[in-house]
């Protein structure tokens, strides 16, 4: 075993003996080290500085109390989490999420990934994410106000626009973050850059509502470009029905794509016909209902309870999972393989089990991983950031050009770094070996504190 495979090998083993309960975490640990081998052999410096040890520990960990009262007047309480991985590219910056599965290991990954995605941006952000197990769902605008003042209380004392800026993820959308700005802006001072994902009122970016899943169209409009290739008459499967899944679909049939299914917790819609984007967005951004109620208003659509889309078998050309992690497990993707899938673009942050990434690479998917392929979000959350600074708000045109320019300087470096190192299509590889060598070099400049 070369030295840079056994010094892989051994931080590995560290890490899953320290935290052998973190499952998630250690899934992108176990995701992301091997990918390094490649890259410590060429640059020992690296591994000399135990660089791995050092980037696989978050900075700082916060976990706090977030006390709150529902609309029956009973106390509740819940977990509130910031992790602040890594400050050697600029602010820690990631989203909050707000579902009754967080914990800290998944907290702990969604930062990991974060430092790399964060990275690949080419913008001056370091990693974090945070978010409370909370469920939002079925809760009274009163109490997601409630609960939003209660836990920006605690989390005011620990973030701030050189420092922390947070922005949404799962269950948190510009209701949330409009609430969580309130009460910071009470309790500290007005501070427009604290918080990213803010509405269009108070200086929020344009285009940050739908950047993630436009990113993830982007990637790939990049990728099939090369191929001499693009969206038409393409078939789409896509999961999810939230902030990215809704974005996704809208630019896929912009650009000449047939997006066939969209889903959530509870089912899958398919729709021959195509997803009617207007008529999802009223559903669930306006309305705030489930999928059901697409399937009563469009004839052509049909609802599968409790069926995850992963399982239906159909043929399509791209998949785009943009609900959560672990969502496509190795069966799933050999169904996706058999059944002509070519692109996988994850809007998602780890929607594959290893196994079903590996798979995909396998056997020829062009698989493009979550911290590339929906880097889109944060890329314009770090573009509100520079125009809070300057006190503009930019036009949706130049905003959106900036992000299709950097969605394509990340594939690019993807394909680049991929190929530089012999893995041809590997963006797994390309990815992280891009994203942690900007880190690397700034760590080891700054003395590795
Ligand atoms: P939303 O809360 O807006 O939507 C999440 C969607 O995923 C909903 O349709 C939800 O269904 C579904 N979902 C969530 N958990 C599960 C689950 N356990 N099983 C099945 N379906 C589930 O979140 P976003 O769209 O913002 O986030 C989706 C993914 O994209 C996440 O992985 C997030 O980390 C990632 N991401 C988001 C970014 C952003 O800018 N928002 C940026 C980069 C990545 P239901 O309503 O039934 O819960």
């Amino acid at each position: 075993m070369s030295d840079a495979k056994s010094y892989v090998k051994k931080i590995q083993e560290q890490l899953h003996e320290k935290d052998p309960n973190q499952k998630e975490f250690l899934q992108a640990i176990d995701e992301f080290l091997p990918t390094m081998v490649p890259f410590l052999e060429k640059h020992p410096e690296f591994e000399e500085a135990n660089l791995l040890a050092l980037v696989s520990e978050p900075e700082r960990l916060i976990q706090f109390r977030v006390p709150w009262q529902d609309d029956k007047g009973n106390w509740q309480v819940n977990r509130g989490y910031r992790i602040q991985f890594n400050s050697a590219l600029g602010p820690y910056k990631g989203g909050l999420r707000f579902h009754p599965s967080v914990n800290l290991s998944i907290l702990k990954f969604l930062a990991f990934e974060q430092i790399f995605k964060n990275s690949l941006t080419g913008l001056p952000i370091g990693g974090g994410k945070g978010g409370s197990d909370f469920d939002p769902k079925g809760k009274s605008d009163s109490e997601i106000m409630r609960f939003c003042q209660s836990f920006m209380t605690e989390l005011a004392r620990h973030i701030g626009p050189d420092l922390d800026v947070p922005a949404g993820d799962i269950g948190v959308g510009g209701r949330e973050i409009g609430y969580l700005y309130g009460t910071y802006k009470r309790l500290k001072q007005y501070d427009a850059g604290v918080l990213t994902g803010k509405p269009l009122g108070f200086w929020g970016s344009k285009v940050r509502t739908e950047a993630t899943g436009y990113g993830a169209v982007y990637f790939v409009k990049h990728l099939l470009n090369d191929l001499k290739d693009d969206f038409n008459g393409k078939k789409v499967i896509v999961s999810g029905s939230g902030n990215v899944a809704i974005y996704a679909v809208e630019k896929l049939q912009e650009l000449g794509a047939n997006v066939v299914t969209v889903s959530d917790s509870n089912g899958f819609i398919y729709d021959e016909t195509g997803i009617d984007v207007s008529l999802l967005k009223e559903i669930k951004e306006v309305k705030r209902q489930r999928l059901t109620a697409y399937a009563e208003q469009k004839e052509s659509a049909q609802y599968f309870a409790g069926q995850s889309v992963w399982d239906f078998d159909t043929s399509a050309d791209l998949a785009f999972p943009c609900a959560t992690q672990n969502e496509i497990d190795l069966e799933q993707a050999k169904l996706l393989v058999k059944n002509g899938v070519k692109v996988v673009s994850e809007g998602a942050n780890m929607p594959s089990t290893l196994e079903a990434a590996e798979y995909f690479i396998e056997n020829g998917v062009l698989y493009c991983p979550g911290k590339a392929a929906n880097a889109g979000g944060v890329t314009v959350s770090a573009l509100e950031m520079s125009q809070n600074s300057q006190r503009l708000q930019w036009e949706s045109e130049e905003v959106d050009q900036k992000l299709d320019d950097i969605m394509k300087n990340i594939y690019e470096a993807c394909r680049d770094t991929a190929k530089e190192y012999g893995e041809e299509n590997n963006f797994v590889l390309g990815a992280n070996i891009a994203g942690f060598e900007k880190v690397a070099k700034a760590m080891l400049a700054q003395g590795l504190v």
